[in-house]
């Protein structure tokens, strides 16, 4: 009979086993046992000193407040929501919180998600209004409930129970943006007619006006112990479908942590984030031996190959905006879009700084990078 080493506790032997079975090296069939060894655990002793912040390029002043907080011994988790909030209360930034720009309705809706590597702890919450801090709804879901994700009008009452106060999130310079959209829209709505759903370049569909924008801030930390965290906050994609749920308050989709590898989150299209799992994709190949460049470029090309007719243009990209930001247990960090040059904002211990990220396909038109954050 198998003898286990004199080291081996009980509890080493549950925590063992349940990360053997995670990773499909222990299998069942016909009620014979496959045992293979259990993989070694992580190396605890190991440190990511100093400890690193990665963000999305409007997280630069974000980034900062993070790296102090971590700095100061706070747990990751508040670290990253305490550095969106920033953003999130920023009434110039019209891609999250406080003067998002809304729904085709003119409404505010927001998303978010955050997820503890110490525990595998995650909240989320959708469709969220009137609460300028989705990510701190989102940690409460996490931590004062039994549930993961929290929509609409239930996750606005629980954000009310626990005292967050609700206002009006459209501010007046959003509402002009808003404005002019509905006042020149045309067939660059979300609508889609039957005829539209194939043809093959959706740039032939685009009338003047207001064009949709994406935007979001994503955060990720790693601090001195290789512990990890993360949060995505947004209000998602402009003059969207009332009720329309993006990828950013989505485990897997526009946020992953595991505490043994690394964390993963993104920006951009979140419909072709959301078909492809995106970030927990980047994550699993990350375990793989993957740094967090190249898994990121080797997801954005997943999802380039995966685009259907519609969103590709006449060379046949994808066109749309996708950005990934991925940070590994050792510190080794990236960020990657698949239109490029692009930027990402990273603090690893000196200053914050925005870094070039690496990317599919270069950008004709270098204007257009200001707008895709
Ligand atoms: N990913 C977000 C969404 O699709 C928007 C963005 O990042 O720009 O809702």
């Amino acid at each position: 009979m198998h003898q286990p080493p004199s080291d081996w506790t009980r509890r080493g032997f549950l925590k063992a086993s349940a990360a053997a079975v995670a990773a499909g090296a222990v299998g069942q069939t016909g009620g014979e046992v496959l045992a293979q060894p259990p993989r070694p655990a992580p190396d605890q002793s190991a440190r990511c000193d100093p400890p690193v912040v990665v963000a999305s390029a409007n997280g630069l002043k974000a980034i900062e407040k993070a790296m102090s907080m971590i700095r100061q011994k706070a747990d990751p988790l508040d670290a990253v929501i305490a550095a969106v909030n920033i953003v999130e209360d920023d009434p110039t930034d019209h891609s999250v919180g406080l003067g998002g720009l809304p729904n085709e309705d003119g409404i505010v809706e927001l998303d978010s998600c955050c997820m503890h590597g110490p525990t595998h702890k995650a909240g989320g919450v959708a469709a969220l209004r009137n609460i300028r801090n989705p990510s701190k709804v989102a940690r409460l879901v996490m931590q004062r409930t039994d549930h993961v994700l929290l929509v609409g009008e239930g996750a606005l009452r629980f954000a009310k129970a626990h005292g967050l106060p609700e206002e009006q999130l459209l501010t007046d310079e959003a509402r002009e943006i808003w404005l002019k959209w509905k006042e020149s829209r045309s067939d660059t709505d979300d609508w889609l007619a039957p005829d539209l759903i194939d043809d093959g370049n959706v740039s032939q569909n685009r009338a003047t006006g207001v064009e949709h924008t994406w935007g979001t801030i994503n955060c990720c930390a790693v601090d001195a112990a290789r512990n990890i965290a993360g949060v995505t906050t947004t209000s998602g994609l402009s003059f969207k479908i009332p009720g329309r749920v993006g990828d950013s308050p989505i485990i897997g989709a526009g946020l992953y942590v595991d505490n043994d590898v690394g964390a993963a989150g993104s920006t951009g299209r979140g419909e072709a984030n959301l078909q492809n799992c995106a970030s927990f994709l980047i994550v699993e190949l990350m375990r793989g031996g993957m740094g967090p460049q190249q898994a990121c470029l080797e997801v954005l090309k997943r999802i380039a190959d995966k685009t259907e007719p519609r969103l590709r243009d006449k060379q046949g990209r994808p066109a749309f905006g996708l950005k990934f930001y991925a940070v590994a247990k050792d510190g080794r960090h990236a960020g990657a879009s698949m239109w490029g040059p692009g930027k990402y904002a990273v603090h690893d211990g000196t200053e914050a700084r925005l870094e070039n990220g690496a990317y599919l396909y270069k950008r004709p038109d270098a204007k257009r990078e200001a707008k895709d954050k």
